[in-house]
């Protein structure tokens, strides 16, 4: 072993560095241009905020490209679920194309729409109430239902869903409707028949439990019902997996993905 040698190659190398420096200021004057721009390049691409980039993951599995999420106060929440946990009642390619764009389009323009204006400090429910039914506000009403629908949807379902509610909310299932699979008849029927777009939903009326179905962006707390389960019926939900026949997407949502529990929490008897 030469122990010199590496410091032979050092300083060859040095030697070189030093060439290279001293006869061409303009040769790396260039190559630090380009190294910027590169730089400047990668930055670019990187600029897309971590928080896209982890909320969009369903978007990977159809692999098309993810634009930058709107800034503003609103922003798409995490799903409950890894994007093929839902499968095979809801496809990670549904998933991908209702999550990863439908509800992120809802968000982004509900941002667009409520810049500038008082909406931008005000909670989401305060904007629907405060939006509901007003003509001129439709866009921000519009946008900002689906984004509470949505993200309410996305908490009514889990994998290995469905099966038998909690003691506490199955008694007052059968309370109000005579029997768990009587409520799960009703949710059916209203998911099934509610015309075009909208939700079905499991609500508190009062003092007892109800079906009731809405159309387009509409949800039963604009007339005072609470919310405890929804179902979205719009075709974006199932038409990549089932295609016309809604009823068999809605049969598995209430058959195997269904969340009792989060309306067992909604009600305050989990
Ligand atoms: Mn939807």
């Amino acid at each position: 072993m030469d122990k010199n040698k590496p410091d032979d190659t050092h300083s060859h190398l040095t030697r070189r560095e030093l060439l290279l420096a001293t006869a061409g200021v303009a040769a790396l004057h260039t190559a630090a241009t380009a190294s910027a721009a590169d730089a400047a390049t990668a930055s670019a691409t990187a600029t897309t905020p971590p928080s896209t980039a982890a909320a969009a993951s369903p978007s990977a599995v159809t692999g098309a490209p993810v634009a930058p999420a709107v800034v503003g106060p609103f922003s798409l929440p995490a799903l409950p679920f890894a994007d093929a946990a839902l499968d095979p009642v809801i496809s990670a390619n549904t998933l991908g194309f209702h999550y990863g764009k439908h509800h992120r389009a809802y968000v982004d323009n509900l941002n667009k729409a409520v810049a500038g204006t008082p909406y931008a400090d005000m909670a989401l429910d305060k904007i629907i109430a405060a939006t509901y039914g007003v003509a001129d506000k439709s866009a921000v009403y519009n946008n900002a239902s689906q984004h509470w629908n949505h993200s309410f949807y996305w908490r009514s379902l889990r994998p290995q869903g469905g099966g038998e509610p909690p003691a506490a909310l199955r008694l007052k299932l059968e309370t109000s409707f005579g029997s768990v699979d009587a409520c799960r008849k009703e949710l059916l029927t209203a998911a099934t028949t509610e015309f075009g777009s909208g939700w079905a939903w499991l609500v508190q009326d009062g003092g007892r439990l109800a079906v009731v179905k809405t159309g387009n962006a509409d949800s039963p707390a604009s007339k005072g019902q609470r919310p405890l389960l929804t179902i979205d019926v719009w075709e974006h939900a199932y038409y990549l997996d089932y295609q016309n026949k809604r009823a068999d997407y809605v049969a598995g949502v209430i058959g195997k993905l269904l969340n009792w529990g989060f309306a067992a929490d909604n009600l305050g008897v989990a």
